[in-house]
């Protein structure tokens, strides 16, 4: 069992729109810089699904969800605060890239990212493997009670806001992103055990990685990339002869 090859960058390899580190990134994720294929992000929970047959005419829809079975094509989000989720069948043959800022969390792009890999390409929950990068944290984002009503407002349950917002004396609150993150990959099937986080806080660690909160809005971004494997070769007739 082989997940996909995927990575997360840190604050080192700083990405603009025209920064060389984009070939780079393309470079270590094995694919040509065209067949890197981003979207652009609008805080929701669309789904695009990427292919390399046509990268001169991928025009990044509005999407926060990446999705690909092509072997050609390695997939991305961009992040400084905000979640990058990867996810990958089982056996690596089809992946996806999710961003997920609060806007997101409340607009269900986690669960949407396994559900398009469900409908779409067949693959059930409980195959997938999830990695939770680096974002804010508990510890460093706070809210204010107009984020925790947005979340209401979109129907999620009272007893998850309890899980995801924890009032401050002040009268905000922390938002945990990666729990609501953990929360959301669960609900839609993926076994606990499958879920990966590797809980570093953005803001904490502004040192290493990219943070709106820490930078303003002059951050840099990061890039949380994912490619799938070609389908496993069956034996040919050499070998078995
Ligand atoms: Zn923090």
């Amino acid at each position: 069992m082989t997940a996909a090859d995927h990575f997360f960058t840190a604050r080192e390899l700083t990405l603009g729109e025209d920064v060389a580190g984009w070939h780079r990134v393309a470079a270590l994720a094995g694919v040509t810089e065209e067949n890197l294929l981003l979207v652009k992000q609008v805080h929701g929970a669309a789904v695009a699904v990427a292919s390399a047959d046509r990268p001169r005419t991928w025009t990044r829809p509005e999407a926060d969800v990446i999705a690909t079975d092509d072997p050609r094509a390695a997939v991305g989000v961009r992040t400084a605060d905000c979640v990058p989720i990867l996810l990958a069948e089982e056996t690596g043959r089809v992946v996806a890239a999710i961003h997920a800022g609060w806007r997101g969390l409340a607009a269900r792009a986690p669960i949407a990212g396994v559900a398009a890999l469900g409908q779409r390409h067949g693959v059930r929950p409980e195959r997938l493997i999830a990695a939770i990068g680096p974002a804010i944290g508990p510890c460093c984002y706070e809210v204010g009670a107009a984020t925790r009503d947005a979340f209401a407002l979109a129907g999620h349950h009272s007893s998850m806001l309890e899980r995801w917002f924890e009032p401050r004396p002040n009268g905000k609150f922390h938002l945990d992103t990666w729990r609501a993150t953990r929360d959301q990959l669960e609900g839609a099937g993926i076994p606990s055990s499958r879920v990966h986080a590797v809980g570093l806080c953005t803001r904490t660690h502004a040192d290493t990685f990219h943070s709106f909160r820490a930078d303003g809005p002059a951050v840099g971004r990061m890039l949380a990339v994912i490619r799938p494997h070609a389908e496993p070769r069956t034996p040919s007739a050499e070998r078995l002869g």
